[in-house]
């Protein structure tokens, strides 16, 4: 059946290709919806030397169609949510078993194959099937939400406490609204005035513009104290010392996201101050936690926006979201509606 590929830079194509069940654990999935993100648009513009040819779609939602013998999680018609993060099955830690703990995990849509395709053949192990509360729109932000979770756990206990996140896109929103659920207290800062718009209509209710008075809103907001901690999501165009400077003495400051670009930071501050510096990203999808959040509404997606196209104009959307990056660094997620 079809897939998208993206061959060389800008050069998005199909192909048919058949998908047939190998073995009794795998449950063939027909593609209902895929979220294309920015690390899909800048690898069709060629940002990071992409290893072509690459199948794009981290994050998909689709229904079983057809089951191997032994699966036992899935039937037909279960709807899923696919994993995006696999273990290696070759470093020392997947050779003893511990594939929880894989060094060097692969990822759909980047360094193995994505979901813009018809139909996959995949492991069962590899589907968690979706409780009907949870729309597909929702599900597709499940490994955002595991990554997130995976930030607030680096956190340590940030109950009753200030979180200074910087960069209201998806990853930050979610954060912000899941630190809530958590009984923290996020600010979320951005220069763009209409995604903190976007935030405080989810819920989020400190936000502040990355501004000349940035500071003076910080320490208002904290009482004089700064934030306990910070967070720097990457490709939110905001320079990494703007979170040193948020946080207050001995905090941590924690970089999310799921790739890093080329950068340079300032460090004096963060030295100054003795923060920790640690980074968060490519958690193997926590799936049943984060649809558990979905289950319990932790998240409100309702106000992203995200647009819906459907498979022949993904060559559009790639086009116009790949110029965006290269302009701003910024992209506007998409949703391809396979059916
Ligand atoms: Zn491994």
């Amino acid at each position: 059946m079809k897939i998208w590929k993206i061959l060389s830079p800008k050069v998005l194509t199909t192909e048919e290709r058949p998908d047939n069940i190998a073995s009794p654990t795998q449950a063939k999935v027909k593609i209902t919806q895929v979220l294309l993100t920015d690390t899909d648009f800048r690898i069709f513009g060629g940002a990071g030397k992409p290893r072509y040819p690459v199948i794009p779609g981290r994050f998909a939602v689709g229904v079983v169609t057809e089951t191997g013998a032994e699966c036992v999680n899935v039937e037909k018609n279960t709807r899923v949510f696919l994993h995006d993060i696999f273990p290696c099955r070759n470093c020392p830690e997947c050779l003893s078993g511990k594939t929880e703990n894989c060094t060097s995990p692969k990822t759909a849509g980047l360094n193995c194959e994505g979901y813009l395709r018809e139909f996959v053949v995949a492991d069962e192990s590899d589907l968690s099937p979706l409780p009907s509360s949870v729309s597909d729109k929702d599900a597709l932000l499940i490994g955002i939400i595991s990554l997130c979770e995976a930030v607030i756990d680096r956190l340590g206990e940030p109950k009753g406490t200030h979180v200074a996140v910087f960069g209201a896109d998806a990853i930050g929103n979610i954060l912000s609204q899941l630190l809530i659920y958590h009984k923290a207290v996020p600010i979320l800062v951005d220069t763009d005035e209409s995604k903190l718009g976007i935030a405080s209509q989810c819920g989020i209710y400190y936000t502040l513009k990355a501004d000349e008075s940035l500071k003076d809103n910080l320490l208002r907001i904290t009482g004089g104290r700064l934030a306990a901690a910070g967070v720097h999501c990457s490709f939110s165009g905001l320079a990494p010392e703007l979170a040193f400077k948020a946080t207050a003495e001995g905090g941590t400051v924690v970089c999310a996201g799921f790739e890093f670009p080329e950068m340079n930071a300032q460090l004096k501050t963060a030295l100054d101050k003795g923060l920790t510096i640690t980074a968060v990203t490519d958690e193997a999808a926590g799936s049943a936690a984060a649809i558990n959040l979905l289950v319990n509404k932790a998240v409100n997606t309702q106000p992203f926006g995200i647009a819906e196209i459907s498979a022949a104009d993904a060559g559009k959307l790639f086009a116009a979201q790949s110029e965006s990056t290269e302009k701003s660094g910024r992209a506007h997620y998409g949703i391809v509606n396979m059916l």
